[in-house]
């Protein structure tokens, strides 16, 4: 894969180890088994996910689940920004801004997804990610699409949290991850401090989990439309 060729990149930008398995694992799998170029940004090392350890015992199992979990999914790469778990929206909105549109710059994505303003559970970091990427995304100036995570049973089974009746406005892609459940479970699996919900044998918690991830375009914001069962398609009008 060169910068020529007509791989699509999805750059996915969130704020703790796990965010990224449980809500959307199923689609980040699928979007890189089919060629994609998928790479995460997590903003934090969730260094207070686990209480009887420190803050740094913490980062560092976490960040190795993440790296497994990234490996299950097949991504290109997770990167940290190097903020701290519960701390993100103390950040410097212009520096961490100005890192995210580094980012995006550099890698030239297609499709960037990050939490929409619910940030699903409502988590201060999780808002505060949302905040900054999509401040990012405006600032970089690419002509591509931000897709905020939308509520969903994915999102209910993943995080314990009720789905919101509201989503962000725009058209909702809804994501078949049926063949791609496996995957998504090992990835959970992963984040074993966690206490993943779906903790027995993968094959047969694949069948437990809901098929469809749901996210809702907000860039381009003039983009309508409904049935949407692919991030790139259908093409947008220039
Ligand atoms: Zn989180």
């Amino acid at each position: 894969m060169d910068a020529t060729s007509n791989t699509p990149t999805v750059l996915v930008v969130l704020a703790h180890p796990d965010d990224e398995s449980f809500p959307m694992g199923g689609t980040l799998a699928k979007y890189a088994a089919q060629g994609a170029r998928v790479t995460l940004v997590c903003a934090t090392r969730g260094e207070a996910g686990i209480p009887q350890l420190s803050a740094e015992e913490t980062a560092q199992v976490r960040s190795q689940e993440l790296q497994a979990a990234g490996t299950a999914l097949g991504l290109a790469g997770v990167r940290f920004l190097g903020y701290l778990d519960g701390q993100l929206a103390a950040a410097d909105p212009a520096t961490i801004v100005g890192q995210l549109v580094d980012i995006i710059r550099a890698l030239q994505p297609e499709a960037v997804i990050t939490f929409g303003p619910d940030g699903i559970s409502g988590h201060p970091d999780h808002l505060a990610i949302h905040r900054f990427t999509t401040a990012a995304f405006d600032q970089a100036g690419l002509s591509a699409r931000l897709y905020y995570l939308a509520p969903s049973e994915a999102t209910l089974q993943g995080c314990g949290v009720v789905p919101g009746r509201e989503l962000a406005g725009g058209p909702v892609a809804a994501i078949d991850i049926a063949d791609h459940l496996l995957a998504k479970v090992r990835a959970m699996q992963c984040h074993a401090s966690q206490n993943p919900p779906f903790s027995g044998p993968p094959e047969a918690e694949a069948e437990r989990l809901a098929c469809h991830e749901y996210f809702t375009l907000a860039r381009p914001i003039s983009a309508n439309g409904t049935g949407w069962t692919d991030l790139f398609e259908p093409a947008l009008a220039a």
